[in-house]
């Protein structure tokens, strides 16, 4: 089982990473090494970027060299003609970035499948033709004599202080990122890669999370492509063609898209072989020529066969997670939504129907839910309880009808916004982040309640938010009966503590209405009974449920009033014992479940 983030460092280690950095530069190590180190670390900067991108939110990108040229040409453009500081032409440069990721990503970032990898080759290949197109940029001859970079009068030239500049903001770099993936906003960011719709009942706006992934991989590439200008002294178009795009990806891919420090790793080796094969190629084959891209090209192949998750995932597997309890035991827990009344209709569905095609799935659906409630909704496979789910959590658009929440209308209001309101759900088919601890899975449900941003996120000063974020986690883990599974990864779980973890994500988001799609599918006697419990408590303290189950002595047990579903329609509504004596109701069970 891997874990994204980890970086296997500990606290401690970090300062002694630096150190060494600082006691390379002064080990007589030939200059030449020093000076690859130097494009190894430019180069890891920018994979950093696909690392977030590609590795941890699932989005290919082939165009990442083009932000890199955005900082590059910017800080040779303006230190040359403006003779402008390079801190303030990288300042400028990364604010370029910004604007041109924003407009790229709000128009590429809604398109699925195989089309934002095909926009990523697009605007690669444009901007690429553009460079080398416009005068004041040297056509395709680029711009030279761009000048070292200087802290004070300090020169970094090209050497040994450079080096220990470029790697000192790489270590930063992935301190803070692995910070900002072990956070709040890191972990909505980390469940999105396997489908957006839970994360989106967790109120968690995806795309956001996209465009702010997308500018913050286009930043590193800025960064990166400022200290490539200063470094050689010159930049010309094919620096941040396509084909460097398509190298950023193998590097990143051949060393682990989904670790921090694969980029490191990939960018290393990438630069060595390079190097090595550029001299060695030719003296075997006879005939120089760019043979190194085959080479590459069969090398991509093999690692992606034996090693899909790359060569970091050799040394960055087995690491687990231990959450230490004491991180949060003395936390202020997380403030709580209003309560609401007993006898206060907080649900109102109003004849909402839902169309797919032919098939009229739901017709006509009116109920109502009260404060404290449970309400169990049941019928035969197929009779439209998990789409009238889907209507109520917004996940479905309705056909017609309306849903009214607490005196919201919500019929036309997206999941995001409705799980904001203080809707939570589970789903049929379970849904959660494998790789993440139970704890963690747990905590995503509480993402509405944390505020920290992403600067917060970046240099850890979101921890007072955090501990009370799992806190919250911990009380509703230990709640559904977790506490034996809290640092195991979650695709370890069997079936029900997978369910019973799903409903503790959803406590998390302190609804007012919890609605829960076959909960008891795959528990065993002892969890059903636990799961009876917990769903009482919850209307002790005033929060309604919606169930669908198909356990009938669990729904005759805890439910307060049933409604029955058969082809879409409502059949009956009543207590459990009017529906149990009810005919027509046991004529829809024995005639379809016989
Ligand atoms: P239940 O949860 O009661 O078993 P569902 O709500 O899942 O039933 O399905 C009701 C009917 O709608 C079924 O006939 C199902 O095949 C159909 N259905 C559900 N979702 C879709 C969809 N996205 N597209 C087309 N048909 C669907
Ligand atoms: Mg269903």
């Amino acid at each position: 089982m891997r874990n994204l983030e980890l970086t296997h460092l500990k606290n401690y280690q970090w300062p002694l990473l630096l150190a060494l950095v600082i006691v390379v530069s002064v080990l007589p190590v030939p200059d030449f090494w020093i000076y690859q180190a130097n494009y190894i670390g430019i180069y890891s900067i920018t994979c950093l970027g696909l690392v977030l991108l590609t590795g941890i939110l699932g989005l290919t990108s082939f165009g990442q060299a083009a932000f890199v040229g955005i900082g590059a040409y910017s800080t040779a453009y303006l230190t040359l003609n403006f003779d402008l500081s390079p801190w303030l032409s990288l300042f400028i440069g990364l604010s370029v970035t910004t604007l041109s990721a924003l407009v790229i990503g709000l128009i590429t970032l809604r398109m699925s499948g195989h089309y934002l990898p095909l926009a990523t080759i697009a605007w690669g290949l444009s901007l690429y033709y553009l460079m080398g197109n416009i005068d004041a940029l040297g056509k395709y001859d680029g711009l030279q004599n761009i000048k070292s970079l200087s802290i004070a009068s300090l020169s970094l030239g090209q050497g040994r202080i450079f080096f220990v500049f470029t790697w000192v903001c790489l270590i930063v770099f992935i301190k803070s990122l692995s910070k900002f993936l072990d956070s709040r906003l890191g972990r909505a960011v980390r469940a999105i890669k396997s489908g957006t719709q839970m994360p989106q009942a967790m109120g968690i706006n995806t795309f956001h999370f996209k465009v702010l992934i997308f500018c913050l991989a286009a930043l590193l590439s800025s960064f990166s492509g400022w200290l490539l200008a200063h470094f050689q002294h010159s930049v010309t178009p094919s620096d941040f063609g396509l084909k460097m795009g398509i190298e950023y990806l193998f590097m990143t891919v051949v060393g682990g898209a989904g670790y921090l420090w694969g980029a490191v790793i990939g960018a290393g080796i990438y630069k060595i072989l390079d190097d090595q094969l550029q001299v060695l190629l030719p003296m075997l084959i006879g005939t120089s020529g760019s043979y190194e891209v085959i080479v590459f090209g069969i090398a991509m192949v093999l690692i992606l066969k034996y090693l899909p998750e790359g060569i970091w995932s050799l040394f960055g597997s087995v690491q687990n997670i231990t959450h230490k309890q004491e991180l949060w035991t003395h936390a202020e827990p997380l403030p709580s939504k209003s309560q609401t009344h007993p006898g206060e209709v907080i649900l109102e569905v109003k004849k909402i129907s839902k169309r797919f095609g032919g098939l009229l799935a739901v017709n006509q659906v009116s109920f109502s839910i009260k404060g404290g409630e449970i309400k169990g909704l049941i019928g035969p496979n197929g009779a439209g309880k998990s789409t009238t789910f889907n209507l109520i959590t917004g996940l479905l658009p309705v056909t017609s009808g309306e849903v009214m929440f607490r005196g919201v209308h919500t019929e036309h209001l997206s999941m995001r916004e409705i799980a904001h309101l203080g809707i939570s759900r589970t789903f049929q088919h379970v849904k959660m982040i494998p790789e993440m601890s139970v704890l963690e899975n747990i905590a995503i449900g509480a993402h509405t309640r944390g505020h920290a941003g992403i600067a917060a996120a970046l240099t850890g000063q979101d921890k007072r938010e955090e501990s009370r974020i799992f806190k919250e986690a911990h009380k509703q883990l230990i709640r559904v009966g977790l506490g034996n599974y809290i640092n195991e990864p979650a695709g370890n779980l069997p079936m029900g503590p997978q369910r019973l973890m799903e409903i503790a994500r959803a406590l998390c988001a302190d609804p007012s209405l919890l609605l829960l799609d076959e909960p008891a599918a795959g528990l065993r006697f002892q969890e059903k009974n636990e799961l009876a419990q917990v769903i009482k408590n919850l209307k002790a303290e005033g929060v309604s449920v919606l169930l669908v189950e198909h356990d009938m002595d669990l729904v005759m047990k805890i439910c307060d009033s049933l409604v029955v579903m058969e082809f879409g329609n409502v059949l009956v509504e009543g207590s459990p014992v009017e529906i149990q004596n009810n005919p027509q109701v046991r004529a829809a069970y024995l005639g379809t479940e016989h």
